[in-house]
């Protein structure tokens, strides 16, 4: 690869924050955005001590901000934290997020409010909190995490589906409102990833076995699968993308 090409992948000098990082598919993003050059925030309900660890022995630098983002109050003091710490934050990447299970007949209140504070009141949120600086910045990059289910309605997880749905269209109104201020706000919609968030249905072998038979590529897809997909959104290289969601689903929505 020519220098050139690689300037355009490349964030070194760039700081990112990026949520839900203990684990999963968030873990995987934010070592992937540091293998690319970048500092990053890491922020999650219970700490991320070891995506923290993984960061620095790449040489970048990492800050473990854990916060719940069910809470506003929260939302806004982790973001200010890691403003003051890194200085500026140049990309988002709104991750975090939860999954109830449940007929939608008996869905609980509870589960249906948990699920839309996580999944879509912090994400705009941070997005608004991010939108503001980065406009005054000159510039930054915002990445949502969406689903299949921003597509498509699942199975017994109305809460999760109607969140998800919301983060696509939020995404696009975020991006016809920024794009000219400099912002990219676009999403990537993985397909069914190897995490905790499906531990359950991996462990219902006649599920698993049914989906897997259903996926193009004949595989589940790894946290790994986001880190090439993250840092693109995240680079110059595509920085004429606007509203876009990004399906990395191993063809699972061509089928
Ligand atoms: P995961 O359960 O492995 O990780 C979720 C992360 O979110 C954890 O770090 C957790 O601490 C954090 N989190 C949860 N609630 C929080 C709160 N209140 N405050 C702060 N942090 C909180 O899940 P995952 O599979 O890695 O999912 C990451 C994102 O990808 C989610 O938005 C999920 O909906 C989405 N997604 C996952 C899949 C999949 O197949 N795994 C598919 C499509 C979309």
């Amino acid at each position: 690869m020519n220098q050139a090409m690689q300037a355009l992948f490349d964030l070194t000098g760039k700081r990112a924050l990026v949520t839900g990082t203990s684990g999963g598919l968030g873990r995987a993003m934010a070592i992937g955005l540091a293998e690319a050059g970048a500092d990053v925030a890491l922020v999650s309900r219970t700490g991320s001590r070891e995506t923290a660890d993984a960061i620095r022995a790449l040489g970048r630098r990492a800050e473990d901000l854990p916060a719940d983002l069910s809470r506003d109050d929260e939302r806004e003091a982790v973001w200010n934290r890691a403003v003051e710490r890194f200085g500026r934050i140049d990309i988002l990447v709104n991750n975090a997020g939860i999954i109830r299970r449940s007929p939608a007949a008996e869905h609980p209140r509870e589960d249906w409010d948990e699920v839309l504070k996580v999944n879509l009141d912090a994400v705009f949120r941070l997005s608004q909190l991010a939108g503001n600086h980065m406009i005054h910045n000159g510039g930054g990059k915002i990445i949502n995490i969406a689903s299949m289910l921003s597509f498509q309605g699942g199975i017994l997880v109305p809460g999760y589906a109607a969140s998800k749905h919301a983060v696509a269209g939020l995404t696009k109104a975020l991006a016809n409102e920024w794009a000219a201020k400099g912002v990219n706000v676009n999403a990537i919609a993985p397909g069914y990833m190897e995490t905790n968030n499906t531990a359950p249905i991996r462990a219902d072998r006649a599920r698993c076995r049914s989906i897997t038979e259903r996926i193009p590529a004949g595989r589940w897809g790894t946290p790994d699968d986001l880190k090439g997909p993250v840092v693109f959104l995240a680079s110059r290289a595509s920085d004429y993308m606007h509203g876009h969601i990004l399906c990395v689903d191993g063809g699972w929505l061509a089928r």
